[in-house]
């Protein structure tokens, strides 16, 4: 394997050396090849936050908040949100959660009201005596 890398490495020196008499291409190689680890894991990690491509749809969040997934999608959402902590769908969830707790006022309003109204009819149903 260290080699075939060797071999490799060798190889791409020789194309740089005749295409780029200036020898830019070799410096960039040799930063590349003394930290390549490096700034591939950086990239990788930046392309993977910045590209959201882990990040569950907005739907998720809102079914894991009402614990509504299965086992696997749930796992997942709670690894996203807990390990990774990613901010952008910790404030999606804040969002939501928001948004639920103002549409929730006045909805619990009309089910405080129609309760009591239906309780009203029960209470009035039994004391006429049926
Ligand atoms: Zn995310």
């Amino acid at each position: 394997m260290a080699g075939i890398k060797f071999r490799a490495l060798k190889r791409l020196r020789e194309l740089a050396l005749r295409r780029d008499a200036s020898g830019q291409v070799l410096g960039a190689m040799a930063d590349a090849t003394s930290d390549a680890e490096t700034c591939l894991d950086l990239d990788v990690a930046r392309a993977w936050r910045d590209g959201r491509v882990s990040c569950p749809a907005r739907y998720w969040l809102a079914r894991h908040d009402a614990g509504t997934l299965k086992e696997g999608p749930r796992a997942f959402v709670s690894f996203h949100l807990g390990e990774t902590a990613c901010p952008l769908c910790q404030a999606n969830l804040d969002d939501l959660r928001r948004a639920r707790e103002q549409d929730l006022d006045p909805l619990i309003e009309r089910m405080q009201a129609s309760t009591v109204q239906y309780l009203r009819s029960r209470t009035h149903g039994a004391a006429d005596g049926t």
